[in-house]
């Protein structure tokens, strides 16, 4: 496939380290709140850009830490712990709060189809790792002591600015959120490696260290967790785009001193959703998550549905209107897929292959989902029987995880038990047990009923077509597989 890469700033093809097989990380989840919704769509790209990998052969190692220790106010190593934070809140302990927003964030990913990763590592589970690290750098002349704390040096590095793109305004941010500058630091980008004195005082969460009791900083986490469970080499590295700076940008700035060669591949960020007043966020306007969207009455795969429909490079503007949209979109695409037969046949394999060539360009060009979708539509209206268009959009699916044909089915279930009570004044039905039949052959007799016969014998053609002959009974109607 062919990818773009924030760290070269064009779209390249995909390649990975060892043949066939994919190392790839993603910046998990700060457990101190419910996701919300912006945070998420982050995730449903990244999903579907590892199943795209797995169903273009690859296997792929994905990797995803438990931010749950050492993730400060401000990404640049200010204000307090947003552990601490969740757990003053809630007048709970910190592993309290992280455990509970640890598994509603799973809950979150699980409506949302979003497979979880094969490794997902809580940070405080490798504490000793992340000291093991801090000490090599620091025995490299990368990492130095100052007031208690241990920060990683950054005038050490060839090249800091990794993704260019950032200017120098986005280094004012720790400037721009009311903090003051660390006096600790030789260079105003050095970041902490582990705190030892932190700006507050009653940090829950310390381990033993060789520079005194303390606790990790944020960025060392990633590089640990992945080099660890994906090796030296990473080929793709994914998060928000509001990752790049500085944590990704610290990320590749730790790493490569560790291990003294070039560590990640290629960098897969996704653009922020906003709302029409700006970017989404926790502490702004209305708090979004999925359980809200499911009291409102939204079908979470509603708003995958609404992600897939634009790129991920590219803002996304929420507004419950635009979401109307797409659950309105979604609904009717699930409409037609439930209208489609499904008597046994062949599947037109040169014609699914050809069907499926094009979703794999299509897709694999920079994770076009939005094409993906138009696909669906695509072999909807595609010259080829029923059996084949069900067999190439259960393929699809695989990648897109709209649950499309298991939607079908639950939508015909609840016609046809429509149906049937609709028809309750005593007629009966027998048959085989098909409520798709079952329905048509109560739209025959309630067209009979009409005497609109014209309909009638429409509808008993349309059943013959399919194999289908329906015998009336008194009181109702049996019908059989001819
Ligand atoms: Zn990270």
């Amino acid at each position: 496939m062919y990818l773009y890469n924030s760290a070269t700033h064009k779209k390249e093809e995909f390649r990975t380290h060892t043949p066939g097989r994919v190392e790839m990380y993603t910046c998990g989840p700060t457990v101190y709140h419910f996701a919300h919704i912006g945070n998420l769509r982050s995730y449903i790209m990244e999903d579907v850009l590892e199943k795209f990998l797995r169903y273009e052969g690859y296997d792929v190692n994905r990797v995803m830490n438990i931010t749950d220790v050492g993730h400060l106010a401000s990404d640049a190593d200010t204000g307090e712990d947003k552990m601490l934070k969740g757990a003053k809140r809630e007048n709970k302990s910190v592993m309290d709060i992280a455990r509970f927003y640890t598994d509603a964030f799973f809950d979150d990913c699980a409506k949302l189809n979003i497979k979880t990763p094969d490794v997902v590592q809580p940070a405080t589970g490798l504490i000793g790792e992340f000291i093991r690290v801090v000490s090599a750098l620091i025995d490299r002349g990368y990492a130095y002591l100052a007031g208690g704390n241990v920060y990683f040096d950054t005038s050490r590095l060839d090249r800091y600015y990794v993704f260019n793109d950032h200017d120098e305004e986005d280094l004012a941010v720790g400037v721009r959120e009311g903090v003051e500058e660390d006096e600790n630091k030789r260079n105003k980008n050095d970041f902490v490696l582990w705190f030892t004195k932190s700006k507050f005082e009653d940090q829950a969460l310390k381990w033993d260290s060789p520079w005194g009791v303390g606790y990790p900083g944020w960025h060392i986490e990633c590089s640990c967790i992945s080099m660890k469970f994906n090796g030296e080499y990473l080929d793709l590295h994914c998060g928000g785009v509001d990752n790049a700076f500085p944590h990704h940008t610290n990320e590749i700035a730790q790493s490569e001193a560790y291990l003294g060669h070039p560590w990640c591949a290629q960098w897969f960020h996704v653009h922020h959703l906003n709302t029409n007043s700006g970017k989404m966020s926790k502490s702004k306007g209305e708090f979004l998550t999925v359980s809200l969207l499911e009291e409102k009455g939204y079908d979470p795969l509603a708003y995958r549905f609404f992600c897939l429909q634009s790129h991920y490079r590219k803002g996304l503007v929420f507004s419950w209107e635009n979401l109307d949209n797409a659950a309105g979109a979604y609904n009717k695409l699930i409409k037609r897929i439930a209208a489609l037969t499904r008597l046994d046949g062949a599947v037109d394999e040169e014609a699914a292959a050809q069907l499926k060539e094009r979703f794999l360009t299509q897709v694999g060009n920079d994770l076009n989902t939005a094409q993906g979708i138009t696909c669906l539509y695509d072999v909807l209206k595609a010259p080829v029987n029923d059996v084949t268009k069900r067999a190439v959009l259960a393929s699809f699916d695989q990648v897109l995880s709209l649950s499309l044909l298991e939607k079908a089915a639950a939508l015909r279930e609840k016609e046809a038990a429509q149906a049937k009570t609709a028809g309750a004044d005593g007629f009966t039905i027998q048959g085989g047990g098909d409520p798709e039949i079952d329905a048509l052959v109560l739209q025959r007799a309630e067209a009979k009923k009409a005497k609109n016969f014209a309909e009638a014998d429409r509808i008993r053609e349309e059943l013959k077509g399919r194999g289908i002959e329906v015998t009336d009974v008194p009181g109702g109607a049996v019908w059989k597989r001819i």
